[in-house]
């Protein structure tokens, strides 16, 4: 992994930004930096810090901690997306023996010196702790593969050197940012701290030290790794096994089958449909063949960070029916065994804690599908997106930890720990969501403006829209006017000629392949030619009959097969003739 700093763009960026002090800005600049590597971070994991000595509005110096705030993705990080705290009164609470979470947060919001609508990271005490100007915080891929080893702490020092520490894992909060203080405060020649099955803190009194010291380490981190394989093949083919040769055809179908299964009623009896996201590198593929693929899904997350991502274990498709709907049938015992399972480990766990816990919604995020690839779900697409991304590296980091030794899955009872934990829960119940949230839907004639004006309602609902039309530049403008109002990834354009049933047949597996589904389809695509019998163009009559007649009944007949898999509705109406 190359260090990327560059001093030429650190000087530009602090240009960008006039009137923010430079040290905030170089820290915005190498959070970046991490942040877009996803080696070192996934989808608004890791945090960073900055310490200034400011002077508040009375002329007093106060020192403040400039930590970034809960839930920001390192890649897109602002200078506002730090929260300045009050750090003299945050170094004070080394003096506390405990404190519980709904104090903690409370307290981090008292502390802010600055007014900012972003809680400060769960991170923030361990932060102020460490004495250093700048603190770099990653969950690294390759540290969690050494930490995931037996005696995965003494691996650690081996592939690391003597200037790092390396502590067992402890929840975030105050009793974990007391352990890496006092680590400090015992060897203060330390130049970055580990924590096992969570990620490594670096840090300096520059952000340019800091961020370097991240590299080197997660780089001696991967390079111990790569001695330790010395070319060694990571799985072991099965010989009766091989790759799915044409995927497309059955990953539409399986997605689809996939989302209907998972489809059901919430507690408060609102319907929950997820958006599936498909990946299959070759990667991803060759695991789903090897020996090792059970193992990979039933072994738990690489870090408890990932739990409300992916649950977590993952679903493994392990054979394969020539006939994709006999899938279906298979696919529903897996699911159905998946539930039982989080049930009883909801249960088992909640029954020791003393809180009124309410049961998260008990349906798999993952599967890896033999030959095939994995499906990620998630209940918008940017959540079905960070579920793929992390069962992709989870997958590789394991591969890499079973062949350098074993890879040791991290207990129930911290996973538990880390699902239901307080702050998580306040996140989650924060959700509000929209009506037709998780709901798919195909507009054809999308290129003109009813269908725009069609689109914009069912994405202000909460629906993803594909967008349909013969014409893609003008889909291409609708899509201009919309995006900007709406989260990314929720409008898709594909060209289609209505008139042409297998046309209109690949769209529904481009968007199955995409998305997973359909639930809304309005065959929109209509033309107008108006003229009396007399002077009416026979082969404009041909036209208007293709579009609005024959248009109309491909577009619903082509949704029937993938309604039928779905098996969540949609065909009620269908059943009537022509
Ligand atoms: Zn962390």
């Amino acid at each position: 992994m190359p260090n990327q700093y560059n001093e030429s763009q650190a000087r530009e960026l602090i240009r960008h930004y006039p009137g923010i002090a430079e040290e905030l800005v170089r820290r915005t600049y190498t959070s970046r930096l991490m942040g877009a590597d996803p080696r070192l971070v996934l989808h608004g994991g890791g945090n960073t810090s900055l310490k200034l000595t400011q002077q508040n509005i009375l002329g007093e110096s106060q020192e403040t901690l400039f930590v970034k705030g809960s839930g920001v993705d390192l890649s897109y990080i602002e200078p506002t997306d730090f929260v300045a705290l009050d750090l003299t009164f945050l170094r004070k609470f080394r003096r506390l023996a405990k404190l519980d979470d709904a104090e903690m947060q409370a307290q981090l919001q008292i502390s802010k010196v600055q007014p900012s609508v972003l809680s400060p990271s769960v991170e923030s005490f361990l932060h102020a702790f460490l004495p250093h100007r700048y603190v770099d915080h990653t969950h690294a891929d390759s540290i969690l593969v050494l930490t995931g080893q037996p005696n995965g702490l003494n691996v650690v020092r081996d592939a690391l050197g003597p200037r790092i520490a390396a502590l067992p894992y402890c929840m975030s909060g105050l009793p974990l940012a007391k352990q890496v203080a006092a680590e400090y405060d015992n060897n203060p020649d330390l130049e970055a701290i580990v924590i096992a099955n969570h990620g490594i803190f670096t840090f300096g009194e520059d952000a340019q030290t800091s961020y370097t010291r991240m590299i080197d380490y997660v780089n001696r981190a991967t390079a111990f790794i790569n001695r330790r394989i010395k070319g060694r093949a990571l799985i072991t083919p099965r010989a009766d096994l091989t790759p799915v040769k044409e995927r497309k055809p059955p990953a539409a179908a399986l997605a689809q089958l996939i989302r209907g299964a998972n489809a059901h009623a919430d507690p408060d009896g609102k319907s929950c449909r997820f958006l599936v996201e498909f990946r299959s590198s070759p990667e991803l593929v060759d695991a789903s063949i090897a020996r090792e693929a059970p193992l990979l899904c039933d072994s738990g997350v690489l870090t408890p960070d990932h739990v409300t991502q992916t649950k977590n274990r993952y679903v493994y498709i392990h054979s394969f029916p020539g006939r994709i709907d006999e899938l279906g049938v298979m696919l529903r015992r897996d699911i159905d065994k998946f539930v039982a399972e989080y049930h009883r480990y909801f249960q088992q766990h909640a029954g020791l804690d003393d809180r009124d816990l309410q049961e998260s919604d008990p349906f798999p995020r993952v599967f890896l599908v033999q030959g095939v690839g994995v499906f990620a779900l998630g209940r918008s697409r940017r959540e079905a997106e960070a579920a793929a991304d992390i069962a992709e590296h989870t997958i590789c980091a394991k591969l890499q930890a079973g062949a350098i030794g074993a890879y040791v899955p991290i207990t129930d009872t911290h996973i538990f720990e880390m699902e239901y934990w307080g702050l998580q829960q306040k996140k989650s119940a924060g959700r509000t969501r929209a009506l037709l949230q998780g709901q798919i839907a195909l507009i054809t004639g999308g290129g003109g403006a009813i269908g725009c004006g069609i689109a914009d309602r069912l994405l202000a609902a909460g629906a993803a829209v594909v967008l349909s039309d013969i014409d893609e530049t003008r889909l291409q403008k609708v899509r201009w006017i919309l995006q900007d109002r709406y989260p990314q990834g929720v409008i898709e354009i594909i060209p289609c000629d209505v008139t042409n049933y297998q046309s209109v047949a690949s769209v529904y597996d481009e968007i199955s392949l995409k998305l997973g589904g359909i639930d809304i389809v309005v065959p929109n695509a209509g033309i107008a030619h108006v003229a009396t019998i007399e002077d009416l163009d026979p082969q404009k009559m041909e036209a208007v009959y293709a579009v609005n007649f024959k248009g109309t009944f491909n577009t619903i007949k082509a949704a029937i097969p993938v309604f039928k898999r779905q098996a969540t509705g949609g065909l009620d109406r269908v059943k009537c003739a022509f």
